[in-house]
């Protein structure tokens, strides 16, 4: 490949002994200047792989030349030919941005195997540059094929959803004899049917709860509750289970245990998956057993694990076990199927109760599976605001994308903030937001409304304004003592760069 070379020195001989020596070999071009100045007017109209320079010229020198080329033209690269009393120079030229330097009188062999290794470096750091360029294009491409597939997923269920209830109305009521009588063979057949429609069903629902959690959209309802009742209500209901395979179902909680702060359903549903499991991977005679405890030092959090007696799950797929889909090897000949989504749905619950979960196991003799919960605290956190923020601003960080955090609340002329003017304002407010990501969440012992929204400074003040508007055409209108909006807003990452700032920043501003 041939380099192009420009040769910048004010002594005429010089120039011409280099042109002579570097057009000698075929891989190079010699371009020639007298001097700095010279020099830059041509780098700027053409490009040049290397620039050879003098140290010391008239108008401007070698060292001012490399720091200019260094700030307009950075993938040019510059040599610096200098003398014994001048090293000073040459080292701050390096500093500067030189590739090497060259001590004259120039020894020429020397010369062209040192511009050979700098170009040859330029040229591995351009192909590496090029590959990783090359990657990114790749990796945002994967993440937008992704983004469409989970869209697709979620689209997809809820328009499935619809029709197949429709259909499993109309079995049932055929096969219950409301449309006529039917023989053994047509309820045989039916019942099949009403099976398949509710597994399609289980699974249609699975797909959804996976993209509502993937996507933070998971509606949450935290409340105080006893983590007991909601084990005995989980072990009653799959006793009949457990009992067609002469499983036995026992359970270790302490008589004191503290109040659990969480969704109760959703720590029902993590209950259930991971029981239901314990059974389907137990064979007849064994045993489960659901115990509780309280962590210490743990920062308020019990740990609730799920213990069976049954195949167990090799070492190496431990960890696999929770990813999406994911069946172990030869454990598929169980009687009921599975569709590998259960223990991703059951790890992305957990998570979003600030919980950890992970399975100890060893193959033949069982698995036990544990998750921690937190125990309220008369309960000043907000753990799904909490989650939501954590997923918006690491894909925030991941994407390079901005995130605005707006806080908001609404007084009444006393200056209290009103239950009732929060759901008007959380109405008002998701009219204004527009991307499909745009979340809106209460914080409720504050009464206040935050809202997630993929937006810079400057968009943030688009938004905020269209949402002063919608309060003041919606909300205000028409009443004597209209009620106060008070906002708040943080941008990620001109204004804070760890979460924390955002949070702090936004209700700075709410209070000011
Ligand atoms: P599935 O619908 O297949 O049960 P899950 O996500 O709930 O999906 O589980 C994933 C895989 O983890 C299962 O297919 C099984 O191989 C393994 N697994 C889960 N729970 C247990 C258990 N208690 N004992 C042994 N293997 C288990």
């Amino acid at each position: 490949m041939e380099n192009r070379i420009l040769v910048v020195d004010d002594e005429k001989e010089i120039r011409e002994m280099l042109l002579k020596a570097l057009t000698r070999l075929t891989e190079f071009r010699v371009e020639l200047a007298g001097d700095g100045e010279e020099a830059l007017k041509k780098i700027e109209q053409e490009n040049f792989d290397l620039v050879l320079t003098d140290l010391k010229m008239p108008k401007k020198d070698g060292l001012q030349l490399v720091s200019d080329i260094a700030k307009f033209k950075p993938e040019t690269l510059t040599v610096l030919m200098t003398g014994h009393g001048t090293i000073d120079s040459a080292l701050e030229a390096m500093k500067q941005g030189a590739s090497d330097y060259l001590l004259k009188p120039l020894n020429l062999d020397e010369m062209i195997v040192r511009l050979r290794k700098v170009l040859g470096e330029r040229q591995r750091f351009i192909k590496l540059r090029d590959f990783a360029a090359q990657l990114e294009r790749a990796n945002q491409e994967l993440k937008r094929v992704d983004e469409m597939k989970s869209e697709f997923v979620s689209v997809a269920s809820h328009e499935l959803r619809t029709p197949l209830t429709t259909i499993k109305n109309a079995v049932q009521l055929v096969l219950r004899g409301k449309a006529g009588e039917i023989n053994e063979t047509q309820g045989n057949f039916l019942s099949m049917a009403e099976k398949n429609i509710n597994r399609l069903t289980n699974i249609l629902n699975s797909l959804l709860d996976l993209s509502r959690i993937e996507s933070g959209k998971m509606e949450m309802r935290f409340e105080e509750f006893d983590l007991t009742g909601s084990i005995t209500f989980i072990l009653s209901s799959l006793k009949p289970q457990a009992d067609g395979k002469s499983i036995r179902l026992n359970t270790e909680i302490p008589m004191e245990f503290p109040p659990i702060y969480g969704d109760r359903e959703k720590v029902e549903q993590i209950l259930m998956n991971l029981t239901g499991n314990a059974i389907k991977f137990t064979p007849e005679g064994g045993e489960i057993s659901v115990s509780a405890k309280l962590l210490a030092g743990e920062g308020g959090m019990v740990a609730v694990s799920v213990k069976d007696s049954g195949i167990g799950i090799p070492e190496d797929q431990l960890k696999k076990v929770f990813e999406k889909f994911y069946q172990v090897e030869g454990s598929l000949h169980r009687s009921v199927s599975g569709t590998g989504l259960g223990l991703a749905i059951t790890k992305g619950l957990v998570e979003t109760h600030q919980g950890k979960i992970w399975v100890e196991s060893e193959v033949g003799k069982g698995s036990t599976f544990t998750f921690t919960l937190p125990v309220s605290k008369g309960e000043k956190r907000e753990p799904h605001f909490r989650y939501v923020l954590d997923l918006k601003f690491r894909l925030a960080q991941e994407n390079n994308t901005p995130l605005t955090l707006f806080l908001l609340e609404v007084l009444d002329q006393e200056g209290n903030a009103k239950e009732s003017f929060l759901d008007q304002l959380e109405e008002q407010v998701r009219k204004s937001l527009c991307r499909k990501g745009d979340m809106v969440l209460r914080r409720e012992r504050e009464k206040i409304l935050a809202a997630l929204c993929e937006a810079d400074l400057k968009g943030a003040q688009v938004i905020r304004h269209r949402i002063e508007e919608e309060i003041q055409k919606h909300f205000m209108e028409g009443r004597d003592k209209p009620p106060i909006l008070k906002v708040g807003a943080a941008t990620f990452p001109e204004e804070a760069l760890s979460k924390r700032d955002l949070f702090r920043r936004a209700k700075e501003k709410l209070r000011s």
